[in-house]
């Protein structure tokens, strides 16, 4: 590991250029108190990486020779929380600001740090000086602490030159720290993609040989990362950089024949969602969950259907099974477990174009994603274009229209459909 040198360089106002209006007023307040109590505080880690990078932080951590008790006498809006490594929340209204103990954990003999047989850190709850807790990170680019009274930048470990380079690169020796916590193979894809960085070649050269250690990391964890790395409006050139390190079938394994060429109904549900974010709109895990077990769960199901199995129940047989198969890796919460099987179980009923059935269909909760999936299993079932028409031209009217359309369909005979004006799309 890095020798934890005591003397960062500095970078100063004049040269990173990082103005205080775009720093949290309250993450200033927090280190102006810290400081004056007589501790080290800085502002660290994302936040600091962003304003380099031009992208508004999501929040503002701290980071103190502070413990947390001291913390906490200092600030009246202060919570400990955390059980592994104990942290404050300081609270602002809506905003929270985390300040965390300088950490150490680069001491390999310590007591309060084991180490499992495979080099995974299982706990590390030891405190440590400013540069120690510079160099247990990541990537250097997050090891970056900024005092906002100085309005200076502090830099351990030559994150100031990577930003500039726009280079990704493992703090220490790369091997070793993927084995210590091999999630940080996953946030390397996030933050390569998310900031389109370079990855420096030494912390690229390992993560396909090294992919397989994800199977270690609790499922509950990664799903923690999964929601991360799919639902920040870049799921779909994540995807191909998780497949491309070997990663997404350590995550997702078995579900498509060849990931590099996922089934178009994924793809698509993927650059969905991407789109959704763009919008605005919001997105959930359950219908990308769907998705990725869409082609496991058809498979399955038509094979119960031919048995004679009804279609709505073989789906949720499929469906439970492709579930539990997948949970063994990523824990999926029931929530979304249960929209995705909710989604697939509606499929059969859009078949059912009578009388009444409509309404009820469209007053299910999830009609609205069980429709948007139907739209997407066209690009595999073309033969569904005409029912997803349908659906699509049913939920324009209401009333009396919609009665009318619906008893047009019951006729059984041909559907004449109706010459309507199409809105021109732009
Ligand atoms: P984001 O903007 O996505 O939140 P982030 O860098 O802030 O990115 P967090 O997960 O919020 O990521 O973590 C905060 C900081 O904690 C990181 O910048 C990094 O310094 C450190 N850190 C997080 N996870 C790890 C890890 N697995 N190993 C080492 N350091 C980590
Ligand atoms: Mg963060």
């Amino acid at each position: 590991m890095t020798e934890a040198s005591a003397k960062p360089r500095i970078i100063t106002r004049q040269e990173h250029g990082i103005q205080s209006r775009h720093v949290s007023a309250n993450a200033i307040k927090v280190v102006e108190r810290l400081q004056q109590g007589g501790h080290l505080a800085f502002i660290v880690g994302g936040s600091v990486r962003d304003l380099l990078l031009g992208q508004s932080p999501k929040d503002f951590d701290v980071a103190t020779s502070a413990t947390p008790e001291q913390v906490r006498e200092l600030f009246r809006n202060a919570r400990l929380i955390g059980r592994r490594f104990r942290l404050a929340h300081v609270r602002f209204g809506r905003e929270i600001i985390e300040v965390a103990t300088f950490r150490g954990g680069a001491d390999e003999d310590s007591e309060h740090r084991e180490i499992e047989a495979g080099g995974r850190v299982i706990r590390d709850n030891v405190f440590g000086s400013e540069a120690e807790d510079a160099i247990r990170r990541d990537f250097t680019i997050n090891a970056l602490m900024y005092d906002p009274v100085s309005e200076t930048i502090r830099d351990h470990v030559g994150g100031y030159e990577d930003v500039l380079a726009r280079r990704l690169r493992l703090i220490g020796d790369p091997v070793t720290r993927y084995r210590e916590d091999p999630v940080r193979l996953l946030r390397a894809v996030r933050f390569m993609v998310k900031l389109d960085l370079a990855v420096e070649p030494q912390t690229a050269g390992p993560m396909v040989s090294l992919a397989p250690l994800l199977a270690d990391i609790p499922p509950a964890r990664l799903f923690d990362e999964i929601l991360k790395l799919f639902l920040s409006g870049l799921a779909w050139p994540t995807y191909q950089a998780l497949v491309r390190q070997a990663l997404w079938e350590e995550l997702f394994p078995a579900l498509f024949d060849d990931p590099a060429q996922p089934p178009p109904l994924v793809e698509q549900a993927l650059k969905n969602t991407d789109q959704r974010v763009a919008e605005g709109l919001p997105v959930t895990p359950g219908f990308l969950f769907a998705a990725f077990l869409w082609p496991r769960v058809k498979q399955r199901a038509t094979v119960l259907i031919d048995q004679g199995m009804p279609a709505v129940e073989a789906l949720a047989d499929a469906g439970e099974d492709a579930i539990v198969h997948q949970a063994a890796r990523v824990a999926i919460h029931r929530r979304f477990s249960g929209m995705a099987k909710e989604i697939w179980c509606l499929q059969p009923r859009f078949e059912k174009r009578q009388g009444k059935r409509v309404a009820r269909l469209m007053n299910e909760r999830r009609f609205r994603a069980a429709y948007d999936f139907l739209l997407l299993r066209v690009l595999e079932e073309p033969e569904l274009a005409e029912l997803a028409e349908w659906w699509t031209e049913i939920q324009k009217v209401d009333g009396q229209d919609r009665a009318e359309q619906i008893q047009k369909t019951d006729r059984g005979g041909r559907r004449r459909r109706r010459p309507r004006k199409r809105k021109a799309v732009t």
